[in-house]
Protein backbone atom coordinates (compact mmCIF):
# COMPACT_ATOMS: atom_id res chain seq x y z
CA UNK A 1 0.00 0.00 0.00
CA UNK A 2 1.23 3.36 -0.66
CA UNK A 3 2.26 5.58 1.92
CA UNK A 4 -1.11 7.04 3.57
CA UNK A 5 0.29 9.86 4.72
CA UNK A 6 1.67 11.34 1.53
CA UNK A 7 -1.98 11.56 0.45
CA UNK A 8 -3.98 15.01 -0.16
CA UNK A 9 -6.99 15.56 1.27
CA UNK A 10 -8.49 15.46 -2.19
CA UNK A 11 -7.06 11.78 -3.05
CA UNK A 12 -7.33 10.59 0.44
CA UNK A 13 -11.12 11.70 0.48
CA UNK A 14 -12.18 9.60 -2.70
CA UNK A 15 -10.21 6.65 -1.80
CA UNK A 16 -11.90 6.00 1.63
CA UNK A 17 -15.41 6.93 -0.27
CA UNK A 18 -13.83 3.49 -2.70
CA UNK A 19 -13.11 1.74 0.84
CA UNK A 20 -8.81 1.46 -0.34
CA UNK A 21 -8.44 1.72 3.35
CA UNK A 22 -10.35 2.94 6.14
CA UNK A 23 -10.29 6.01 8.13
CA UNK A 24 -8.76 3.77 11.34
CA UNK A 25 -5.24 2.98 8.96
CA UNK A 26 -5.05 6.35 7.80
CA UNK A 27 -5.28 8.15 11.00
CA UNK A 28 -2.94 5.46 12.82
CA UNK A 29 -0.91 6.00 9.60
CA UNK A 30 -0.32 9.90 11.54
CA UNK A 31 -0.48 8.53 14.46
CA UNK A 32 2.88 6.42 13.91
CA UNK A 33 4.37 9.30 12.22
CA UNK A 34 3.47 11.73 15.11
CA UNK A 35 5.48 9.36 17.04
CA UNK A 36 8.15 8.81 14.45
CA UNK A 37 8.66 12.77 14.35
CA UNK A 38 8.29 13.93 18.21
CA UNK A 39 11.37 15.47 18.08
CA UNK A 40 10.05 18.56 15.86
CA UNK A 41 8.31 19.26 18.91
CA UNK A 42 4.73 20.30 16.60
CA UNK A 43 2.69 18.60 19.12
CA UNK A 44 1.64 20.30 22.74
CA UNK A 45 -0.63 17.33 23.20
CA UNK A 46 -1.48 13.86 20.87
CA UNK A 47 -4.92 12.74 21.43
CA UNK A 48 -4.67 8.91 19.80
CA UNK A 49 -7.42 8.08 22.10
CA UNK A 50 -10.08 10.84 20.73
CA UNK A 51 -8.15 10.28 17.08
CA UNK A 52 -9.42 6.48 16.67
CA UNK A 53 -12.60 6.43 18.13
CA UNK A 54 -13.63 9.60 15.74
CA UNK A 55 -11.97 7.53 12.98
CA UNK A 56 -13.89 4.59 14.05
CA UNK A 57 -17.31 6.44 13.99
CA UNK A 58 -16.46 7.59 10.34
CA UNK A 59 -16.19 4.03 9.67
CA UNK A 60 -19.27 3.49 10.36
CA UNK A 61 -20.62 7.03 8.30
CA UNK A 62 -18.86 5.95 5.87
CA UNK A 63 -20.19 2.30 5.30
CA UNK A 64 -23.88 3.50 5.90
CA UNK A 65 -23.02 6.51 3.07
CA UNK A 66 -23.61 9.23 5.36
CA UNK A 67 -20.29 10.90 5.26
CA UNK A 68 -19.55 14.65 5.68
CA UNK A 69 -16.98 16.53 3.69
CA UNK A 70 -14.06 15.75 5.23
CA UNK A 71 -15.09 12.17 6.45
CA UNK A 72 -12.16 10.58 8.29
CA UNK A 73 -9.64 13.02 7.25
CA UNK A 74 -6.95 12.80 10.08
CA UNK A 75 -6.04 17.35 10.97
CA UNK A 76 -4.26 18.86 13.65
CA UNK A 77 -5.52 21.77 15.62
CA UNK A 78 -3.86 24.61 16.98
CA UNK A 79 -3.64 24.93 20.57
CA UNK A 80 -5.55 28.21 20.44
CA UNK A 81 -8.78 26.73 19.71
CA UNK A 82 -10.68 25.51 22.34
CA UNK A 83 -11.52 21.71 21.95
CA UNK A 84 -13.72 20.25 25.00
CA UNK A 85 -12.05 18.10 27.05
CA UNK A 86 -9.43 18.60 25.90
CA UNK A 87 -6.35 21.07 27.41
CA UNK A 88 -6.30 24.38 25.39
CA UNK A 89 -2.94 26.13 26.15
CA UNK A 90 -2.56 28.80 24.06
CA UNK A 91 1.16 28.31 24.07
CA UNK A 92 1.30 29.84 27.52
CA UNK A 93 1.83 28.49 30.99
CA UNK A 94 -0.93 30.50 32.26
CA UNK A 95 -3.35 27.93 30.26
CA UNK A 96 -1.94 24.95 31.49
CA UNK A 97 -4.51 22.50 32.46
CA UNK A 98 -6.98 24.59 30.82
CA UNK A 99 -9.77 21.95 29.79
CA UNK A 100 -12.66 23.88 28.54
CA UNK A 101 -15.91 22.82 28.46
CA UNK A 102 -16.69 23.76 24.88
CA UNK A 103 -15.75 23.07 21.46
CA UNK A 104 -14.97 26.28 19.24
CA UNK A 105 -17.06 26.88 16.00
CA UNK A 106 -14.39 26.51 13.89
CA UNK A 107 -13.24 23.26 15.69
CA UNK A 108 -16.80 22.12 15.83
CA UNK A 109 -17.58 22.32 12.31
CA UNK A 110 -14.63 20.22 11.40
CA UNK A 111 -16.22 17.68 13.63
CA UNK A 112 -19.24 17.60 12.28
CA UNK A 113 -17.87 17.18 8.49
CA UNK A 114 -16.13 13.96 10.35
CA UNK A 115 -12.56 15.07 10.37
CA UNK A 116 -10.11 13.81 13.12
CA UNK A 117 -8.38 15.11 15.78
CA UNK A 118 -4.89 14.16 16.31
CA UNK A 119 -3.88 16.62 18.87
CA UNK A 120 -3.18 19.86 19.67
CA UNK A 121 -0.43 21.83 17.53
CA UNK A 122 2.24 23.96 19.11
CA UNK A 123 2.48 27.78 18.54
CA UNK A 124 3.72 31.07 20.14
CA UNK A 125 3.02 31.66 23.25
CA UNK A 126 -0.80 33.55 23.14
CA UNK A 127 -0.02 34.00 18.72
CA UNK A 128 3.04 36.05 19.17
CA UNK A 129 5.19 35.66 17.10
CA UNK A 130 7.06 34.72 13.77
CA UNK A 131 9.10 31.43 14.84
CA UNK A 132 7.73 29.69 17.05
CA UNK A 133 10.42 30.02 20.13
CA UNK A 134 7.56 32.04 22.35
CA UNK A 135 6.14 28.95 23.21
CA UNK A 136 6.40 28.04 27.17
CA UNK A 137 5.87 24.21 25.60
CA UNK A 138 9.24 24.96 23.80
CA UNK A 139 10.36 25.52 19.95
CA UNK A 140 8.97 23.50 16.80
CA UNK A 141 11.82 22.24 14.40
CA UNK A 142 10.75 22.68 11.19
CA UNK A 143 11.08 19.50 8.94
CA UNK A 144 12.66 21.27 6.33
CA UNK A 145 17.06 21.45 6.61
CA UNK A 146 19.11 23.61 4.81
CA UNK A 147 22.23 22.54 1.92
CA UNK A 148 24.62 24.85 3.80
CA UNK A 149 23.82 24.44 7.92
CA UNK A 150 23.14 21.37 9.61
CA UNK A 151 21.03 23.48 12.96
CA UNK A 152 17.56 23.06 13.36
CA UNK A 153 14.99 25.81 11.61
CA UNK A 154 12.33 27.51 13.08
CA UNK A 155 8.85 26.51 11.11
CA UNK A 156 7.98 30.27 10.90
CA UNK A 157 5.32 31.46 13.33
CA UNK A 158 2.93 31.73 15.30
CA UNK A 159 0.94 28.65 13.84
CA UNK A 160 4.26 26.58 13.60
CA UNK A 161 3.22 23.62 14.78
CA UNK A 162 0.50 23.42 12.36
CA UNK A 163 2.96 24.19 9.69
CA UNK A 164 5.54 21.41 10.91
CA UNK A 165 3.24 18.86 10.96
CA UNK A 166 1.83 19.28 7.36
CA UNK A 167 4.66 19.90 5.90
CA UNK A 168 6.49 16.97 7.35
CA UNK A 169 3.34 14.47 6.81
CA UNK A 170 1.84 14.08 10.57
CA UNK A 171 -1.62 15.67 9.48
CA UNK A 172 -3.12 15.85 5.93
CA UNK A 173 -4.25 19.33 7.04
CA UNK A 174 -4.44 21.65 10.41
CA UNK A 175 -5.98 24.65 11.69
CA UNK A 176 -4.19 28.16 11.85
CA UNK A 177 -5.02 31.28 13.09
CA UNK A 178 -3.73 34.59 11.89
CA UNK A 179 -3.33 38.02 13.04
CA UNK A 180 -0.64 39.82 11.19
CA UNK A 181 0.48 36.80 8.90
CA UNK A 182 0.52 33.68 11.47
CA UNK A 183 -1.09 31.11 8.59
CA UNK A 184 0.77 32.86 5.91
CA UNK A 185 4.24 33.28 7.18
CA UNK A 186 4.78 29.52 8.22
CA UNK A 187 3.03 28.22 5.40
CA UNK A 188 5.95 29.75 3.24
CA UNK A 189 8.55 28.73 5.40
CA UNK A 190 7.77 25.31 5.81
CA UNK A 191 6.67 24.86 1.93
CA UNK A 192 2.84 24.78 2.13
CA UNK A 193 -0.11 26.64 1.54
CA UNK A 194 -1.86 28.36 3.92
CA UNK A 195 -5.13 30.59 3.65
CA UNK A 196 -6.55 33.61 5.86
CA UNK A 197 -9.99 34.34 4.88
CA UNK A 198 -11.89 37.83 4.98
CA UNK A 199 -12.07 38.73 8.26
CA UNK A 200 -15.61 37.58 9.75
CA UNK A 201 -15.52 34.27 7.53
CA UNK A 202 -14.62 32.28 9.51
CA UNK A 203 -16.02 32.70 13.72
CA UNK A 204 -13.84 33.51 16.59
CA UNK A 205 -15.72 31.96 19.26
CA UNK A 206 -13.84 29.73 21.33
CA UNK A 207 -10.65 30.61 19.81
CA UNK A 208 -7.87 32.02 22.77
CA UNK A 209 -8.30 36.26 21.39
CA UNK A 210 -4.98 37.93 20.62
CA UNK A 211 -5.83 41.09 18.58
CA UNK A 212 -10.17 40.72 18.26
CA UNK A 213 -10.24 42.98 15.15
CA UNK A 214 -7.77 41.18 13.46
CA UNK A 215 -7.87 37.18 14.22
CA UNK A 216 -8.87 35.16 11.72
CA UNK A 217 -9.01 31.09 11.53
CA UNK A 218 -8.24 29.51 8.32
CA UNK A 219 -6.67 26.26 7.04
CA UNK A 220 -2.88 24.84 6.44
CA UNK A 221 -2.90 22.33 3.69
CA UNK A 222 0.09 20.90 1.25
CA UNK A 223 -2.40 21.85 -1.79
CA UNK A 224 -4.49 24.49 -3.01
CA UNK A 225 -7.45 22.26 -3.04
CA UNK A 226 -7.12 20.75 0.17
CA UNK A 227 -7.07 24.30 1.25
CA UNK A 228 -10.50 25.05 -0.72
CA UNK A 229 -11.91 21.90 0.79
CA UNK A 230 -11.16 22.88 4.64
CA UNK A 231 -12.03 26.47 4.19
CA UNK A 232 -15.64 25.36 3.18
CA UNK A 233 -16.12 23.54 6.03
CA UNK A 234 -14.12 26.14 8.06
CA UNK A 235 -16.68 29.33 7.59
CA UNK A 236 -20.13 30.30 7.67
CA UNK A 237 -21.96 32.54 9.76
CA UNK A 238 -21.88 32.74 13.48
CA UNK A 239 -24.64 34.15 15.80
CA UNK A 240 -21.90 33.59 18.70
CA UNK A 241 -19.58 35.76 17.28
CA UNK A 242 -21.10 39.15 16.69
CA UNK A 243 -17.61 39.87 13.92
CA UNK A 244 -19.00 36.29 11.88
CA UNK A 245 -20.57 38.09 8.91
CA UNK A 246 -23.84 36.66 7.42
CA UNK A 247 -22.53 35.20 4.10
CA UNK A 248 -22.99 32.64 1.71
CA UNK A 249 -20.37 30.36 1.80
CA UNK A 250 -19.19 29.56 -2.00
CA UNK A 251 -17.73 26.51 -3.18
CA UNK A 252 -14.55 27.21 -3.13
CA UNK A 253 -13.33 24.06 -4.54
CA UNK A 254 -15.82 24.93 -7.77
CA UNK A 255 -13.52 27.68 -8.74
CA UNK A 256 -10.21 25.55 -9.12
CA UNK A 257 -9.17 25.36 -12.24
CA UNK A 258 -10.83 28.16 -14.60
CA UNK A 259 -7.32 29.79 -14.62
CA UNK A 260 -6.39 33.82 -14.52
CA UNK A 261 -7.16 34.66 -18.38
CA UNK A 262 -8.42 38.11 -18.62
CA UNK A 263 -7.67 38.84 -14.78
CA UNK A 264 -5.54 41.82 -14.48
CA UNK A 265 -2.62 41.33 -11.30
CA UNK A 266 -1.50 44.26 -9.42
CA UNK A 267 2.15 44.17 -8.24
CA UNK A 268 2.88 46.86 -5.52
CA UNK A 269 5.98 48.65 -6.53
CA UNK A 270 6.10 49.51 -2.17
CA UNK A 271 6.81 45.39 -1.72
CA UNK A 272 10.07 45.73 -3.68
CA UNK A 273 11.53 48.37 -1.09
CA UNK A 274 15.46 48.22 -1.63
CA UNK A 275 17.73 45.47 -0.30
CA UNK A 276 14.81 42.87 -0.64
CA UNK A 277 16.12 39.51 -0.61
CA UNK A 278 17.28 38.65 -4.31
CA UNK A 279 16.05 35.02 -4.28
CA UNK A 280 12.71 36.66 -3.02
CA UNK A 281 12.61 39.39 -5.68
CA UNK A 282 13.56 37.23 -8.34
CA UNK A 283 10.99 34.33 -7.14
CA UNK A 284 8.43 36.95 -7.16
CA UNK A 285 8.97 37.97 -10.31
CA UNK A 286 9.16 34.26 -11.60
CA UNK A 287 5.56 34.01 -10.40
CA UNK A 288 5.15 37.80 -12.49
CA UNK A 289 5.76 35.70 -15.82
CA UNK A 290 3.49 32.95 -14.65
CA UNK A 291 0.61 34.80 -14.42
CA UNK A 292 1.70 36.50 -17.88
CA UNK A 293 1.93 33.08 -19.34
CA UNK A 294 -1.54 31.96 -17.50
CA UNK A 295 -3.50 34.75 -19.42
CA UNK A 296 -3.62 37.71 -16.96
CA UNK A 297 -2.89 41.17 -17.33
CA UNK A 298 -0.06 42.63 -15.08
CA UNK A 299 -0.60 45.57 -13.87
CA UNK A 300 2.09 47.78 -11.52
CA UNK A 301 -0.17 49.37 -8.46
CA UNK A 302 1.18 51.12 -5.81
CA UNK A 303 -0.41 51.30 -1.86
CA UNK A 304 1.21 54.16 -0.22
CA UNK A 305 0.44 53.61 3.15
CA UNK A 306 2.03 50.32 3.03
CA UNK A 307 5.26 51.40 5.41
CA UNK A 308 2.88 52.53 7.68
CA UNK A 309 1.29 49.26 8.35
CA UNK A 310 3.72 47.70 10.50
CA UNK A 311 4.06 50.29 13.11
CA UNK A 312 0.08 50.86 12.82
CA UNK A 313 -0.19 46.74 13.30
CA UNK A 314 2.30 47.10 16.60
CA UNK A 315 0.22 49.15 18.06
CA UNK A 316 -3.08 47.85 17.58
CA UNK A 317 -2.55 44.78 17.88
CA UNK A 318 -0.95 44.78 21.44
CA UNK A 319 -2.96 47.64 22.62
CA UNK A 320 -6.61 44.38 21.63
CA UNK A 321 -4.29 41.67 23.12
CA UNK A 322 -3.71 44.10 26.77
CA UNK A 323 -7.51 44.36 27.20
CA UNK A 324 -7.64 40.48 25.86
CA UNK A 325 -5.04 39.61 28.32
CA UNK A 326 -6.66 41.32 31.09
CA UNK A 327 -8.81 38.32 31.68
CA UNK A 328 -5.93 35.66 33.24
CA UNK A 329 -5.99 37.00 36.36
CA UNK A 330 -5.55 33.13 38.67
CA UNK A 331 -9.51 33.93 39.12
CA UNK A 332 -11.28 31.83 36.01
CA UNK A 333 -8.31 29.89 34.14
CA UNK A 334 -5.40 28.00 34.40
CA UNK A 335 -2.57 28.58 37.01
CA UNK A 336 -2.46 30.77 40.04
CA UNK A 337 0.02 31.89 42.11
CA UNK A 338 -1.09 32.62 45.80
CA UNK A 339 -0.19 36.16 47.37
CA UNK A 340 -0.86 37.86 50.52
CA UNK A 341 -3.77 40.04 48.79
CA UNK A 342 -5.90 39.77 45.44
CA UNK A 343 -3.73 42.21 44.17
CA UNK A 344 -0.92 40.24 44.83
CA UNK A 345 -2.30 37.21 43.59
CA UNK A 346 -3.08 38.38 40.57
CA UNK A 347 0.31 39.95 39.82
CA UNK A 348 1.97 37.17 41.22
CA UNK A 349 0.04 34.57 38.75
CA UNK A 350 0.70 37.26 36.17
CA UNK A 351 4.64 37.17 36.45
CA UNK A 352 4.96 33.76 36.59
CA UNK A 353 1.93 32.46 33.87
CA UNK A 354 3.36 34.91 30.95
CA UNK A 355 6.39 34.92 28.91
CA UNK A 356 8.74 37.75 28.13
CA UNK A 357 7.26 38.38 24.50
CA UNK A 358 3.58 38.58 25.93
CA UNK A 359 4.20 41.08 28.71
CA UNK A 360 6.22 43.26 26.48
CA UNK A 361 3.49 42.94 24.27
CA UNK A 362 0.96 43.46 27.60
CA UNK A 363 3.44 46.36 28.48
CA UNK A 364 3.22 48.24 24.88
CA UNK A 365 -0.69 47.71 24.85
CA UNK A 366 -0.97 48.91 28.05
CA UNK A 367 1.07 52.08 27.36
CA UNK A 368 -0.65 53.33 24.11
CA UNK A 369 -4.26 53.26 25.31
CA UNK A 370 -3.43 54.69 28.42
CA UNK A 371 -4.74 57.96 29.19
CA UNK A 372 -1.99 60.41 28.09
CA UNK A 373 -1.23 58.45 24.79
CA UNK A 374 -4.35 57.03 23.67
CA UNK A 375 -4.70 59.76 21.07
CA UNK A 376 -1.00 59.81 19.74
CA UNK A 377 -0.62 56.28 19.60
CA UNK A 378 -4.07 54.19 19.59
CA UNK A 379 -6.11 56.67 17.58
CA UNK A 380 -3.53 57.73 15.44
CA UNK A 381 -3.24 54.02 14.65
CA UNK A 382 -6.49 53.91 14.00
CA UNK A 383 -6.41 56.63 11.76
CA UNK A 384 -3.77 55.06 9.50
CA UNK A 385 -5.62 51.33 9.76
CA UNK A 386 -8.36 53.29 7.60
CA UNK A 387 -6.22 54.85 5.17
CA UNK A 388 -4.03 51.13 4.76
CA UNK A 389 -7.42 49.90 4.13
CA UNK A 390 -8.53 52.94 1.37
CA UNK A 391 -4.93 51.78 -0.40
CA UNK A 392 -6.38 48.46 -1.09
CA UNK A 393 -9.85 49.76 -1.91
CA UNK A 394 -8.31 51.88 -4.41
CA UNK A 395 -6.48 49.23 -6.14
CA UNK A 396 -8.89 46.69 -6.22
CA UNK A 397 -10.37 48.95 -8.75
CA UNK A 398 -7.94 48.55 -11.13
CA UNK A 399 -6.91 44.94 -10.19
CA UNK A 400 -8.29 41.36 -9.27
CA UNK A 401 -6.00 40.08 -7.61
CA UNK A 402 -2.87 41.49 -5.85
CA UNK A 403 0.75 39.23 -6.03
CA UNK A 404 3.35 39.93 -3.55
CA UNK A 405 6.03 37.89 -1.65
CA UNK A 406 4.93 36.51 1.40
CA UNK A 407 7.56 36.55 3.86
CA UNK A 408 10.90 38.95 3.26
CA UNK A 409 13.55 35.82 3.89
CA UNK A 410 13.32 32.10 4.42
CA UNK A 411 13.14 30.24 7.58
CA UNK A 412 16.27 31.19 9.71
CA UNK A 413 17.78 29.08 12.32
CA UNK A 414 16.43 27.94 15.76
CA UNK A 415 19.40 28.64 17.74
CA UNK A 416 20.49 32.53 15.50
CA UNK A 417 20.42 35.37 17.91
CA UNK A 418 17.28 36.79 18.96
CA UNK A 419 17.99 39.57 20.63
CA UNK A 420 16.05 42.73 18.71
CA UNK A 421 12.05 41.96 18.93
CA UNK A 422 12.06 44.56 16.17
CA UNK A 423 13.75 42.37 13.35
CA UNK A 424 11.20 39.47 14.65
CA UNK A 425 8.56 42.10 14.16
CA UNK A 426 9.77 42.78 10.21
CA UNK A 427 8.56 39.06 9.13
CA UNK A 428 5.30 40.75 8.56
CA UNK A 429 5.90 43.21 6.95
CA UNK A 430 4.44 41.92 3.61
CA UNK A 431 1.55 40.17 6.01
CA UNK A 432 -0.20 42.89 8.41
CA UNK A 433 -1.54 45.68 5.60
CA UNK A 434 -3.96 42.41 4.25
CA UNK A 435 -4.82 41.96 8.41
CA UNK A 436 -5.44 45.31 8.79
CA UNK A 437 -7.67 45.63 5.92
CA UNK A 438 -9.79 42.58 6.58
CA UNK A 439 -9.16 41.33 3.14
CA UNK A 440 -8.35 37.76 2.36
CA UNK A 441 -5.08 36.47 1.62
CA UNK A 442 -3.29 33.27 1.03
CA UNK A 443 0.39 32.13 0.48
CA UNK A 444 1.36 29.29 -1.98
CA UNK A 445 4.61 27.32 -1.58
CA UNK A 446 6.57 28.63 -5.04
CA UNK A 447 9.93 27.55 -5.17
CA UNK A 448 13.37 27.03 -3.42
CA UNK A 449 16.03 29.45 -2.62
CA UNK A 450 19.92 28.57 -3.37
CA UNK A 451 19.88 26.70 0.05
CA UNK A 452 17.12 24.80 -0.57
CA UNK A 453 13.99 26.50 1.73
CA UNK A 454 11.25 26.75 0.19
CA UNK A 455 9.79 30.61 0.26
CA UNK A 456 5.85 31.58 -0.86
CA UNK A 457 4.52 34.00 -2.98
CA UNK A 458 0.96 35.31 -0.99
CA UNK A 459 -2.06 36.46 -3.13
CA UNK A 460 -4.55 38.93 -2.28
CA UNK A 461 -7.86 39.34 -3.58
CA UNK A 462 -10.85 42.44 -2.03
CA UNK A 463 -13.16 41.14 0.89
CA UNK A 464 -15.48 38.25 -0.07
CA UNK A 465 -13.07 37.09 -3.05
CA UNK A 466 -11.57 34.26 -2.15
CA UNK A 467 -12.94 32.36 -5.34
CA UNK A 468 -10.37 34.73 -6.91
CA UNK A 469 -7.57 34.12 -4.64
CA UNK A 470 -8.32 30.69 -5.12
CA UNK A 471 -8.17 30.58 -8.67
CA UNK A 472 -5.14 32.41 -8.29
CA UNK A 473 -3.28 30.25 -6.43
CA UNK A 474 -3.82 27.32 -8.28
CA UNK A 475 -2.19 28.80 -11.15
CA UNK A 476 1.02 29.55 -9.27
CA UNK A 477 0.48 25.55 -7.78
CA UNK A 478 0.60 24.37 -11.18
CA UNK A 479 3.13 26.36 -12.69
CA UNK A 480 5.49 26.37 -9.67
CA UNK A 481 5.54 22.39 -8.85
CA UNK A 482 6.85 22.63 -5.34
CA UNK A 483 9.49 20.20 -4.73
CA UNK A 484 7.79 18.82 -1.53
CA UNK A 485 9.55 16.77 1.39
CA UNK A 486 9.52 13.30 0.63
CA UNK A 487 7.88 11.28 2.98
CA UNK A 488 10.45 9.64 5.37
CA UNK A 489 9.46 5.97 6.32
N1 LIG B 1 4.01 37.83 13.95
C1 LIG B 1 2.86 38.63 14.25
C2 LIG B 1 2.83 38.98 15.72
O1 LIG B 1 3.69 38.52 16.42
C3 LIG B 1 1.61 37.96 13.79
C4 LIG B 1 1.10 36.97 14.75
C5 LIG B 1 -0.20 36.38 14.30
O2 LIG B 1 -0.64 36.54 13.17
N2 LIG B 1 -0.85 35.70 15.22
O3 LIG B 1 1.98 39.69 16.17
Amino acid sequence: MTNLTALTIATARDKLAKKEFTAVELTQAHLAAMDRHKHLNAFIAMTPDVAVARAKESDARLASGKSGALEGIPLGIKDLFCTEGVQTTAGSHILEGFVPPYESTVTQKLRDAGSVMLGKLNLDEFAMGSSNLTSFFGAVKSPWKAKTRSDDLVPGGSSGGSAAAVSGYLAMGATGTDTGGSIRQPASFCGIVGVKPTYGRCSRWGVVAFASSLDQPGPMTRTVRDAAIMLKVMCGHDPKDSTSAPMAVPDFEAVLGQGVKGLRIGIPKEYRPDGLNTEVAALWDCGIQWMKDAGATIVDISLPHTKTALPTYYIVAPAEASSNLARYDGVRFGQRVEGKSLDEMYSKTRAAGFGTEVKRRILIGTYVLSAGYYDAYYLKAQKVRALIARDFTEAFEKVDAILTPTAPTPAFGVNDPQDDPVAMYLNDVFTVPASLAGIPGASVPAGLNSDGLPLGLQVLTKRWDEETMFRVCQVLEDAAQFPFLKVTP
